[in-house]
This record gives structure tokens, C-alpha cells and sequence, in this order.
């Protein structure tokens, strides 16, 4: 079994942007044991994407794409996929109530342009898409003397590297000769970057290994993928747990959880194991830190851990010392957190202060927050509660964390 990659957008044939996905799939790919013949990259045009396709599917058993799935005119994959194979487009009614039900989760009316992401070539499968609203396109295309699946993949990077480790890797594995049941397990991990945790985890991530061990980021958060194949799941699990005992041994604190688990489930059932209460005061954050544990208690019925947060505007020049404290003081809380202003840090980078108060006195440490300004809120946030989470816990290394 063999791949081929294509990427579509008149913004990587120009040179305006470098083609990270087809590198990223390919090498995941690898990783799978499925070797890559060639990389395709095409403009936003009907002629070329057509041809590219009718080569790939020519050549290779699995063809995986990036990009064109968007509502606008330019973006053509779903009326190329259906050219090559030679069927209309139809609408996808479940597909609908996905693209929809983004809007309607923002309160936004949806235009009338997002119907054409709702558009399936006949005969193809929807792959959803959690974090976007185009839905990826799973289809068969027939060659001479055999078949070609087709994944394509939206061109947003993350939402691409989410769809892939949700589904398209798990069908893959199954694609592949002689293997009966495939259960995978997500460990989550947070407080260290992606090539830290790679580095702390040698031999784990390699190809052919068996189980698999992946690894994706989305926003500071690490998330390690286990995928086992085996005869049946027991045999499947077998296999699973000795691989998550020794990254959890590699990993220590840095693991916070599995699955779906986020950090605020995690701080907070830490906070609850330990009998104690959490209450925040927050600056540079408008409100997430409060808002991710309200949204947890309500979901871990830990509902008295969290005993309340203050929201102060980015204007106000407070010591986050005085915020912890004050969370604590006026909330009767066991922790106090104070989260200070997101400032301007060297380099370009964003750096923020973070005080946890508990009955020993009060901590300040300074964080550097990567990943640029739109996320320094959200890194600040998913910081300041692992903090939470590591006090709670009884670890002393905070502070000496990597930076997220
Ligand atoms: P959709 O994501 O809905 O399928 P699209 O694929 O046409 O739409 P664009 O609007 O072209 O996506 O691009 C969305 C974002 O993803 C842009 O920031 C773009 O630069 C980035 N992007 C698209 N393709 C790639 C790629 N191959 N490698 C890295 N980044 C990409
Ligand atoms: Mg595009």
C-alpha cells in the first residue's frame, strides 16, 4: 500500500505560503508504515485539480488531500472529487446540521455561500470536522485494475492534523492487511512543547512500531495518541497499557489526563481530591480562567470546588500577588489564583504573571507565553490552571515548568 499527498491553494503554487500540511501528512504517514510516492501541489483550479487526481488515483492505493474545501467559489475540492468520479454533488443533510450548528452554536445566521460545504460527491463518506466547518470527504475512486481512497482535508492546519488523528489514521490502519480490531487511547498532556515531550519519550514515536504512538498539539495542549491493532479489543488494551505506563513514567505531571479530558477537568478534580477550593481574580485572560471552571464543575458535578472568579480589565495595574489573595480572601477559597496583565515580552513574545495564595503564603511566577497574541489568552489560561492543578497535587515544581 502506498500514498500520495495533494495540496491545493493558489497561495501555495504563488509561494505566498509554505505547504506545512503535505510535510506533516506525509511524515504521519511514515509513521504508519505507508510509504509516500509523491507530492502534488495545484492551484485553485478545476483543470489542474482534475488532473492531479486522475494521476494520483492512478498511481497510489491512498490519496490524501489538503485544502479547497471552504464555502467561496476558489475553493473547488468537492467539485473536483466528483468530476474524477464521475457523479453529482448531493446534499448531505447530516452534513447540513454540522456546518450549521457552528453558527448557530455563535447565535451568527449562516450564509447562504456554507451550503456548498454541505455538497458530497454521491457514494462519499462526511469526515467531521470538530473544530471548523467544513467537513472532510472520504471517497473511492476506481482505476484500472483496483481503487483509490481519497481523505481530503480542510487547508486550516489544526483543524487538518484534529480530523486526521480523530479519523482518517484509524481508517488507514484498518485499510492495512491482516489487522481485525484497532482501539486507540488519547493521553493529554500539558507544560512542555511538542518537541519536549518527543524528546522525553525516546523510541515511542517511530514507524511500524506496535502500538503506534502519535503526537499532535493544539494550543499548548499535547495530546499522545495509542493505536493498537489486535484480534480482538482485550488483546488491543494488552498491548495499550504497557506503552501508557511508560509514558506516564517518562511524562510524569506533565500527563493531566485521557481522551477528552481538558485542563480545567483536571485542576479541578485535583482540587477536589484534595478537599480544597479554587477562586480566581483574573486581568489578562477576560474571563477564561472562571468561565473554563465554571464550564468543568458543572461537567464533573464538582460543583464546590470552584467557589467563584472576578474579571478585571486589562487597564487595571494590579500586583497579581494582591489578586490571588483577594480571590481567596473574598471567596473563602483553600486557593486563591491571581492572574496579572498579558504584556509584551522580548522577541516578540507575550509574558504574563500568575500568583497562587494558599494558607503557606503566595507564589508569583512570571510565564512566557508562545504561540503569538491571538493565543497568549488562551496559553495564559490553560497556564494559570495548571498551576492550580500541579499545587493541588502536591508537586513543588512549579514555576521550574517548561513554558507553554
Ligand atoms: P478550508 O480550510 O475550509 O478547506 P481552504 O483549504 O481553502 O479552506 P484556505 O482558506 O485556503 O483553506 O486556508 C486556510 C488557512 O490554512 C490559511 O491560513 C492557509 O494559509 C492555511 N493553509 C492552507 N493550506 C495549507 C497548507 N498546505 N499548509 C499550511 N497551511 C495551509
Ligand atoms: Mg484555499
Amino acid at each position: 500500500m502506498h500514498a500520495e499527498v495533494i495540496a491545493i491553494g493558489d497561495e501555495l503554487t504563488s509561494g505566498q505560503r509554505l505547504d506545512t500540511n503535505s510535510r506533516w501528512m506525509a511524515a504521519e504517514l511514515g509513521v504508519l508504515g505507508i510509504p509516500v510516492t509523491f507530492h502534488t501541489t495545484v492551484p485553485d483550479t478545476l483543470e489542474a485539480g482534475i488532473e492531479a487526481f486522475r494521476l494520483a488515483a492512478g498511481r497510489a492505493d491512498v490519496v490524501v488531500v489538503t485544502g479547497g474545501l471552504g464555502p467561496t467559489a476558489d475553493d473547488l475540492t468537492r467539485d473536483v472529487l466528483a468530476a474524477v468520479a464521475g457523479v453529482p454533488l448531493d446534499l448531505s443533510e447530516e452534513a447540513l446540521v454540522a456546518v450549521e450548528s457552528r453558527f448557530t452554536r455563535r447565535n451568527a445566521p449562516m450564509p447562504e455561500s456554507n451550503r456548498r460545504q454541505a455538497l458530497f460527491p454521491r457514494g462519499s463518506r462526511i469526515i467531521p470536522n470538530p473544530d471548523g466547518t467544513a467537513p472532510g470527504i472520504d471517497i473511492d475512486l476506481d482505476r484500472a485494475g483496483g481503487r483509490c481512497r481519497v481523505f481530503s482535508l480542510p487547508g486550516v492546519p489544526s483543524e487538518m492534523k484534529r480530523m486526521w488523528s480523530d479519523t482518517v489514521e484509524l481508517a488507514l490502519l484498518g485499510m492495512m492487511p491482516g489487522r481485525v480490531t484497532i482501539v486507540q487511547r488519547r493521553i493529554k498532556c500539558f507544560g512542555a512543547g511538542e518537541s519536549t515531550v518527543e524528546a522525553m519519550l525516546p523510541d515511542l514515536i517511530r514507524r511500524g512500531r506496535d502500538p503506534l504512538v502519535g503526537i499532535t498539539a493544539h494550543e499548548a495542549t499535547i495530546t499522545l495518541r495509542i493505536a493498537a491493532r489486535g484480534r480482538d479489543e482485550a488483546d488491543c488494551l494488552a498491548k495499550i497499557a504497557p506503552t501508557e505506563a511508560t509514558i506516564r513514567e517518562c511524562l510524569g505531571v506533565i500527563v493531566y489526563g485521557v481522551e477528552d479530558d481538558e485542563i480545567e477537568d483536571a485542576t479541578l478534580a485535583a482540587v477536589a481530591a484534595d478537599g480544597g477550593s479554587v477562586a480566581s481574580v483574573e486581568v489578562g485572560t477576560a474571563g477564561r480562567v472562571a468561565t473554563l471552571l465554571a464550564q468543568a464543575a458543572a461537567r464533573r458535578a464538582t460543583a464546590g470546588a470552584f467557589r467563584g472568579g472576578i474579571v478585571l480589565s486589562q487597564a487595571s495595574s494590579v500586583d497579581p500577588r494582591s489578586l490571588a489573595e483577594r480571590a481567596r480572601r473574598e471567596f473563602d477559597a483553600a486557593v486563591g489564583l491571581g492572574v496579572g496583565a498579558v504584556r509584551p515580552a522580548a522577541d516578540g513574545r507575550q509574558a504574563v504573571d500568575i500568583a497562587i495564595a494558599t494558607a503557606d503564603g503566595t507564589t508569583v511566577t512570571e510565564h512566557v507565553l508562545g504561540g503569538g497574541l491571538e493565543l497568549a489568552a488562551s496559553r495564559a489560561t490553560k497556564t494559570a490552571l495548571n498551576l492550580v492543578r500541579l499545587q493541588a497535587a502536591g508537586s513543588n515544581r512549579m514555576g521550574r515548568e517548561p513554558q507553554a
